[in-house]
């Protein structure tokens, strides 16, 4: 969108990343130069580094290959939602393969010194504070990857040219730290490195109101609520003499509940709970109710919910 205005530029060198304050409201868009460029990316609550974006949280919801539409969240207990993909031209991003280390360039290559993206994702970092172990699970842009029917991620080739690029709206302030990915050697980036140029926009109206609600729910929790709300200073484990355990929801309550179905529930039920459950109505009925739930989850389905007598 032209009307929106530019807040800064930066062009990203190979072998290279940069930190980014990214205020909620404001767009980072990350763009290909030359094309045909992986870019790595990590995302930190600007104001609680232990917030940050969650590869398996954001994969169950919207996939390996989340692109425009998909939310960034991050992980439990807090689970909400950081960042929202507003465009992505080219459409093809991954959250299955981890970052690219070091290791794997020695072990695999045998190259003891090579550009690779945890080694410039924690010098990036280093800018606000952070240690290399806080880089995380890697939200990877542009890059092609496939699953194959043994369950093996693969790397493909990706073709995206320049002028392509994604556009992540922060729906809170963040800090975020795209790299230009260190993989010269494998079809990631097509076997050589390429700038990347970031830019950051402050969003109009209309971005804004692309974004889909999220609710806020009474299970997402803060530092507020944990029983233990303080970062560790020291680096070892040791006991804490004083430890008495409160495991939330213990001791487990089980309650009989009546279900009423429709014909054509009951009929649903039947066709699993013989072959797969044998007598066991409630295990069949909760199969079949997480069959409801994983596609309304996926979006795939547009019925409701059986109706159910009592609380769920
Ligand atoms: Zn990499």
């Amino acid at each position: 969108m032209s009307d929106r205005k530019v807040l800064s530029e930066w062009v990203m060198q190979p072998g290279t990343g940069k930190a980014v304050e990214l205020l909620a409201g404001q767009i980072l868009r990350i763009e290909q130069v030359e094309g045909l460029q992986c870019v790595d990316f990590n995302c930190f609550n600007l104001h609680d580094y232990k917030e940050f974006m969650h590869c398996g949280r954001t994969r169950t919801v919207h996939g390996f290959n989340p692109s425009k539409g998909a939310f960034m969240w991050s992980a439990p207990p807090r689970e909400r939602a950081l960042l929202y993909i507003l465009d992505d031209t080219y459409g093809r991003n991954d959250v299955l393969f981890p970052r690219c280390s070091a290791y794997v360039y020695e072990s695999a290559y045998g190259f003891d010194a090579h550009t690779n993206c945890h080694d410039i994702q924690a010098e990036a970092q280093r800018e606000y504070g952070l240690t290399p172990d806080d880089v995380h699970d890697s939200f990877n842009l542009f890059m092609c990857t496939e699953v194959t029917l043994d369950g093996r991620a693969t790397i493909t080739r990706q073709e995206t040219k320049p002028g392509d690029h994604v556009d992540l709206l922060a729906l809170v302030d963040v800090l975020a730290i795209p790299n230009v990915c260190g993989a010269d050697v494998m079809r990631t980036s097509n076997f050589s490195l390429k700038p990347i140029k970031l830019t950051v926009f402050e969003a109009t109206d209309a971005d804004m109101t692309c974004v889909p609600k999220v609710p806020v729910l009474k299970s997402q929790r803060t530092p507020k609520d944990f029983r233990n709300p303080t970062i560790k200073p020291d680096r070892a484990l040791t006991r804490d003499p004083s430890y008495v355990a409160q495991f939330t929801n213990v001791p487990i309550v089980v309650e009989e509940l009546s279900v009423t179905l429709s014909e054509e529930e009951a009929a649903t039920l039947d066709r699993v709970r013989l072959p797969v459950y044998g007598a066991d109505d409630g295990a069949a009925l909760r199969d079949v109710l997480f069959t409801w739930w994983e596609q309304r989850f996926l979006g795939a389905a547009e019925s409701g919910a059986p109706d159910i007598g009592g609380k769920t």
